[in-house]
């Protein structure tokens, strides 16, 4: 018999989440909005504290597009992205019919590259049109440089949405990720940290701000007794039965996150014995990944290959990283500025199970994989 396929990244029920589903079915709240999103929201909000607003949606990616409708980005502006990252990312700024422009990553961190950054902003400028925003990302939950990064924007007075779709629990300098950016952005998908099956949230520095992204996530209804609407509206909002779920995961994120620590430390200690084989690991004591996935760097592609091939001959799920935003036939022909970085990182690389549910049992059975490999 075939052993159980694992996973890279699962999500695991709490036990509490029932609890929360059925008031909200038994109190007839089954509809978008509602007392547990509300809830939900504050419970957020109580996380990341200090000026923090949080406004719960329905997926990350429709908290990206509202942020970028919040800064007011329309047809033909320039946003720059991070060119390594999933499509999510960058897909909102198509539905603006803006215009992306990508940007390297940088080898610490594999996130994005201050000097490209910066060196892309200058061009842009130069060629005649100011970016209207940044998109950053916390990859498989590493912060990125923020002081770096953060000082640049803050130079040409950029706006970033940082999106920490995969990081939340990471931090930087002991202060949480999603909260740097003129908006953050949480993601709340099947495999990330915790779930409500779908959704994402977008974090704001006002209340005001908060509202706004609500108003236009609930179709963009003007103050009147009919139906009345002066500006375009989206169906966005976050379903009170998926906040539910949500109340229900928060119990157990410090959890997963020790978990995915514990995840780390073992893949630390094979590896530690393996030549030739780099794991993703904070750059410094003050960058704390919430280690959402572990990565490796091959030697060349073919190893990584030959190894994801061993994985799932004994029915291990193993990826490469995200192939990079300028190489996808959707997104080619946009700018990129960079020194071929992520493209090395695309080919050399291969994510590992990571999820806050990998057993004694699943960890030999990937121990086996490497050790064999390796041999
Ligand atoms: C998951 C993810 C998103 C999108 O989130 P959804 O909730 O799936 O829409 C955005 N950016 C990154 C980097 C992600 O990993």
């Amino acid at each position: 018999m075939e052993d159980n396929r694992i996973y890279l990244s699962l999500s695991q029920e709490s036990g509490y989440e029932q609890e929360y589903i059925d008031r909200a079915l038994k109190s007839n709240w089954i509809t978008s909005g509602g007392p547990n999103v509300d809830e939900f929201e504050d419970e957020l909000q109580n996380y990341f504290n200090n000026g923090n607003f949080v406004a719960a949606s329905n997926s990350g990616t429709s908290a990206i597009h509202l942020a970028l409708i919040l800064l007011g980005v329309k047809n033909r502006d320039e946003v720059i992205c991070q060119s390594m990252t999933f499509a999510a990312s960058v897909n909102p700024i198509l539905y603006q019919n803006a215009i992306p422009i990508f940007v390297d990553s940088e080898i610490d961190t594999w996130n994005i590259c201050p000097e490209n950054l910066e060196s892309a902003i200058k061009d842009r400028i130069e060629k005649g049109k100011k970016p209207k925003a940044i998109i950053a990302v916390h990859l498989y939950g590493m912060p990125y440089k923020v002081d770096e990064i953060h000082s640049i924007a803050d130079k040409y007075e950029i706006p970033i949405i940082e999106d920490s779709a995969e990081a939340l629990g990471s931090s930087y300098k002991g202060k949480k990720c999603g909260s740097f950016g003129t908006f953050g952005v949480l993601s709340f998908n099947g495999n990330k940290i915790i779930t409500t099956s779908s959704g994402g949230a977008l974090i704001t520095k006002s209340k005001e701000i908060k509202e706004k992204a609500i108003f236009y996530a609930t179709q963009s209804k003007d103050k009147a007794v009919h139906y009345q609407h002066s500006e375009i509206g989206y169906n966005y909002r976050m379903s009170n039965i998926c906040a539910g779920i949500g109340l229900g995961q928060m119990k157990i994120l410090e959890k997963n996150i020790s978990l995915r620590q514990e995840n780390h430390m073992f893949y630390k200690n094979i590896f530690k014995e393996v030549k030739n084989v780099k794991l993703f690991d904070n750059i410094r004591d003050d960058f704390f990944s919430n280690y959402w996935l572990n990565a490796i760097l091959l030697e060349t592609e073919e190893v990584k290959e030959r190894l994801r091939l061993a994985f799932e001959k004994v029915n291990i799920e193993s990826r490469p990283l995200w192939k990079p935003m300028h190489l996808q036939p959707i997104f080619r022909g946009y700018p990129y500025y960079g020194n071929k970085i992520s493209e090395e990182l695309f080919k050399k690389g291969l994510c590992l199970p990571s999820g806050s549910n990998l057993t004694i049992t699943d960890k030999s059975r990937i121990k086996e994989v490497i050790i064999d490999f390796f041999k």
